[in-house]
C-alpha cells in the first residue's frame, strides 16, 4: 500500500462537558476512511493508549487546546503505517470508543469518550473499569452502490387540523398538501433521489408519527411544508426553520429517558453500547443533533436562496425554533414556511396550483443543490462528485473558482492536488487571506 492512499486522521476536536459530578471529554478524531484501531490504559501516571493501523496523522495534535479536560497532554507518533496516540491523563477515566459512519457532510470519525467522577466533589469510588466490545461498537454502515437520497416530504397538519385559514377560506392542510405533491412528482423524476410522503391524502398525523415516517423511511432529510398566518394580514413572504438547542437539548433529554424507544441513532445501533451511564449514549446524541443542525441550517440557505426567486422572504436568513417535527437528532430537518396564507394576495396565490408548482421547483432546485455539494456517502450523487473530483485531478487547463464559506487554501490545494504555493503564486496571495465570493484561478496540473 502506498503510504498515499492510507487513510488520514486530518484533525482532531475535544468537546468537555460536565453533568453532575461526571465529567466528561470527547475527543473526535476526523478521518478520511474507516480505520483500524486498538487501545489500552496504563496507570501511575494513568494513560490512555490509542494504536491506529495502516493511517497517517496529519493532524497536529500538539496544538489542541486541552484546558478543563482529563486530558494533560497529547504524544503522537508515526512508526510506518501505525500511528500510536498516547494521553496522559490527570485522573483515572472510563474509556469508551467508537467509529462514527460518515453522514453528509461529515466525514468518518473515531470517537473516544472519557469520563471521569469529578474527585473534588465525590469521594464515592470510581466504578470498575469497563470493556467495550468492538466488533458491537464498531458500527459502519454500509451502504448498497448507489443508493437514493431518501427525503421525506412532510405536508403539515390534515384532517381534524386545517392550520391557518385564509380570509377568502383557503385551508393551510389544503395548500401545503398541493406543493407537497408537487415537489414529491417532480423529484420522482429526478435519478438519485427519492421522496416519500408523510401524508398524501386529508387526513390527521401526529407530529410525533410524523418523525417515525421519516426513521422509517431512513431519510437523509425531513421537510415540512407550511404556510403561515399572522393577525398582521401585511405579513408576507416565505420563512425557513432549522431546530434551536434548545428545542435539541430537550429531545436529547427524551432520547435519555426513553431509552428503549431509541435505539438506533445514525447508524450506531445504542443498544449495543455498554454503556450503563448512558454518557457515551448522551455524547453520541449530543455530537448528532450538533452536525444534523449544521446540516438542517445549510439546507434551509440553499432553500432560501432559490425561494428568493418565487416569493419575497420574511426572514433572509434560516430562523431556529423548537418545533417537534424539527426533532430527529440524526436526520437533517427544515420548515418550509411557503407564504402568509393571512395576506389576501399571499393567500390568491397559493391557491394556484401554477403557482405552487413553482414553489416546488424551488425548493427541489434547493435540495439538489445542497445534496450536489454534500452527497450522503453511496449515492449516486457521491458517485458523480467522485467523478467530477477525478477529472479535476487530471485537468490540463486552469480552473476559476469561487470561494465559498468554509474554504481555506489548504484545503482547496488539498482538494485541487496542487500546491498552496501554486494557488498563492497563480493569483498573487501574499499571505492567507481569501473571500468569500472571490474569484481565484486554480493552476493546471501539469
Ligand atoms: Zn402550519
Amino acid at each position: 500500500v502506498a503510504l498515499g492512499s492510507l487513510p488520514e486522521i486530518d484533525a482532531l476536536q475535544v468537546e468537555q462537558s460536565r453533568s453532575n459530578e461526571i465529567e466528561t471529554t470527547a475527543l473526535t478524531f476526523v478521518l478520511t476512511q474507516p480505520v483500524k484501531y486498538r487501545y489500552f490504559t496504563l496507570s501511575n501516571p494513568n494513560r490512555l493508549v490509542v494504536d491506529i493501523n495502516d493511517a497517517m496523522l496529519k493532524a497536529d495534535v500538539a496544538k489542541v487546546p486541552l484546558d478543563n479536560t482529563v486530558i494533560k497532554s497529547i504524544r503522537a507518533g508515526q512508526t510506518g503505517k501505525q500511528v500510536r496516540l498516547v494521553f496522559d491523563l490527570k485522573q483515572k477515566t472510563d474509556t469508551q470508543i467508537t467509529l462514527l459512519a460518515p453522514k453528509s457532510n461529515y466525514r468518518d470519525r473515531l470517537l473516544i469518550v472519557l469520563t471521569s467522577k469529578n474527585a473534588a466533589i465525590t469521594s464515592k469510588q470510581i466504578p470498575e473499569k469497563k470493556t467495550l466490545n468492538t466488533s458491537k461498537n464498531s458500527l459502519l454502515l454500509k451502504a448498497a452502490p448507489e443508493r437514493d437520497i431518501v427525503v421525506v416530504i412532510d405536508p403539515g397538519h390534515g384532517g381534524k387540523d386545517p392550520g391557518a385559514v385564509g380570509s377568502y377560506g383557503a385551508r393551510e392542510k389544503e395548500i401545503v398538501l398541493g406543493i407537497s405533491q408537487a415537489l414529491y412528482h417532480l423529484m420522482k423524476n429526478e435519478p438519485g433521489l427519492k421522496p416519500v410522503l408523510t401524508r398524501s391524502g386529508d387526513y390527521f398525523i401526529g407530529l410525533r408519527g410524523r418523525l417515525q415516517k421519516a426513521r422509517n423511511a431512513k431519510a437523509d432529510m425531513f421537510i415540512a411544508i407550511h404556510a403561515d398566518a399572522y393577525k398582521n394580514r401585511s405579513a408576507r413572504g416565505a420563512s425557513v426553520y432549522a431546530l434551536s438547542q434548545r428545542g435539541a437539548s430537550s429531545e436529547a433529554a427524551r432520547w435519555l429517558a426513553q431509552k428503549e424507544n431509541y435505539s438506533e441513532l445514525g447508524g450506531v445501533d445504542l443498544n449495543g453500547l455498554e454503556d450503563s451511564d448512558k454518557n457515551l449514549r448522551s455524547v453520541l446524541i449530543d455530537l448528532s443533533q450538533t452536525a444534523t443542525i449544521a446540516e438542517s441550517l445549510d439546507i434551509g440557505e440553499s432553500l432560501l436562496s432559490h425561494l428568493s426567486h418565487i416569493n419575497s422572504l420574511h426572514h433572509e436568513t434560516v430562523e431556529q425554533a423548537r418545533f417537534v417535527v424539527l426533532k430527529s437528532p440524526d436526520i437533517p430537518s427544515v420548515l418550509v414556511e411557503t407564504g402568509f396564507i393571512s395576506n389576501p394576495s399571499e393567500e390568491h396565490n397559493l391557491q394556484n396550483p401554477a403557482y405552487r408548482e413553482q414553489i416546488a421547483k424551488a425548493i427541489l432546485t434547493g435540495i439538489k443543490q445542497y445534496f450536489v455539494d454534500n452527497p450522503p456517502r453511496g449515492t449516486l450523487y457521491a458517485a458523480q462528485k467522485d467523478e467530477q473530483q477525478a477529472q479535476l485531478a487530471h485537468r490540463t487547463q486552469e480552473l476559476p473558482y469561487r470561494i465559498k464559506k468554509g474554504d481555506t487554501l489548504s484545503l482547496l490545494a488539498d482538494e485541487y492536488h496542487i500546491s498552496v504555493e501554486a494557488i498563492r503564486k497563480r493569483n498573487g496571495i501574499h499571505n492567507g487571506d481569501i473571500n468569500v465570493g472571490q474569484t481565484i484561478i486554480l493552476p493546471a496540473i501539469a
